[in-house]
């Protein structure tokens, strides 16, 4: 486990608003007056952020209370700082942070403000870890972060005082239509803070549930996306099948792909037009396109076995089909808090249950830096490569003389 946490890791899919630390969560909703169904930690992961969950609706819950307290620049700020302090400590390096502004906008807040709240927290923690002596004489790599811009698929009213106007404003178009010009709206809006005010936003993502709402409502916002260099990652093949995925890729062009859990399961082809046969060999070529184009795969190993409980050990989650098919794969954690993990334990999780060596341990570590959304200049995500390659193999080497 030591040696775990000594390596140098990253995370390219995890929720803000699902990593908040539980002792904020409730300091931030006392001062707010807001309800919880505890005031202690142990109550709070009794009730809400617990180690198993009924389904996805049962997961969500948890992100309710978090959201509540993040409606104010103090709040995000906070949260912003501690996520990075949280991350330092376990040794990871790289982060890509991702949120939907929108459920922080409220009369006092627009998506401007909601940004730099949220970056002046990770910013003023980054700077802080990286003074630290070891960082600043060369003995151990920087941490840097990137910040994913999400937006939503679809959700219930009550969240978001943002969302709901939006319905409400758009009272007589079906709703997919709304929220997808909610999404463009978002990316148009991501674009100019990153030009504007020189933000690290280098990423655009969809969430919310699947089914039912298919990627081909979001074109348009990710053309907009892709047209302005803006990377793209997807949730797709969580609960929806190999279909949701090639949209991913095709409509949206997906860089990176998060969970794709159901890659390989041809039973959740929806598609009248696929015989039994056609269905193996339409798995077959998207498995083999995502290989071949290193579109990487965000896993979060302990989130779906919580939100699919269908899954009922690690050992039977697909990571082990997509390390055998060779595909470009990289440990995150989704939610801190909600899924009561880390980019330790995740990778502890991995090489308990499946077969795993050194070489494609160190392969996937490194993986995460290299298909990393790097909020600089190529040859600066070269460079960092390079020196995370270093040090990685520095800890190895220390590891195996003591
Ligand atoms: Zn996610």
């Amino acid at each position: 486990m030591d040696f775990i946490k000594k390596l140098p890791k990253t995370d390219l899919h995890v929720h803000l608003d699902g990593s908040v630390r539980i002792p904020t969560i409730i300091e931030l909703s006392k001062e707010r007056k807001l309800a919880l169904p505890s005031y202690t930690e142990a109550g709070m992961m009794e009730l809400v952020y617990k180690e198993r969950y009924r389904d996805l609706l049962d997961y969500l819950e948890g992100f309710r209370y978090t959201i509540a307290i993040m409606q104010d620049d103090e709040a995000l700020e906070r949260i912003g700082y501690e996520f990075v302090m949280d991350n330092v400590e376990e040794g990871v390096r790289y982060v890509e942070v991702r949120f939907a502004p929108q459920f922080h906008m409220n009369d006092n807040l627009d998506f401007e403000h909601v940004m730099l709240a949220v970056n002046k927290g990770l910013e003023k923690a980054t700077t802080e870890f990286n003074s630290r002596r070891e960082v600043k004489s060369g003995k151990e790599p920087p941490f840097y972060y990137g910040i994913i811009i999400c937006a939503m698929r679809a959700f219930g009213r009550g969240l978001s005082t943002y969302f709901d106007r939006f319905l409400d404003s758009h009272r007589y178009s079906p709703q997919d239509r709304v929220f997808s010009l909610a999404a463009l709206e978002l990316v148009q809006a991501a674009v100019k803070a990153r030009d504007e005010l020189g933000l690290p936003i280098v990423g655009f993502d969809l969430a919310g549930a699947e089914a039912g709402h298919p990627a081909e409502y979001y074109t348009e916002a990710y053309h907009y996306a892709h047209k302005h260099f803006l990377k793209k990652t997807v949730h797709a093949g969580e609960a929806y099948g190999p279909e949701s995925i090639f949209q991913a890729i095709t409509d949206l062009y997906a860089d990176r792909i998060g969970h794709g859990y159901h890659l390989f399961d041809k039973r959740m082809i929806t598609s009248k037009k696929f015989d039994a046969k056609q269905k193996e060999a339409y798995i077959k070529g998207l498995a083999q396109y995502i290989a071949d184009r290193r579109v990487t795969i965000e896993v979060c190993l302990t989130s779906n076995l919580q939100t699919m409980p269908q899954v009922k050990s690690i050992a039977e989650h697909t990571f082990g089909k997509m390390l055998k098919a060779k595909l470009s794969t990289t440990f995150c954690t989704d939610n801190r808090t909600v899924s009561r993990t880390t980019v330790t334990e995740e990778i502890r999780l991995a090489l308990k249950n499946f077969d795993i060596n050194p070489r494609q341990l160190r392969h996937c570590i490194i993986y995460g830096f290299k298909r990393s959304f790097f909020p600089g200049t190529y040859l600066q995500k070269r460079d960092y490569v390079h020196s995370i390659i270093d040090y990685y193999e520095k800890v190895e080497q220390e590891w195996a003389i003591s």
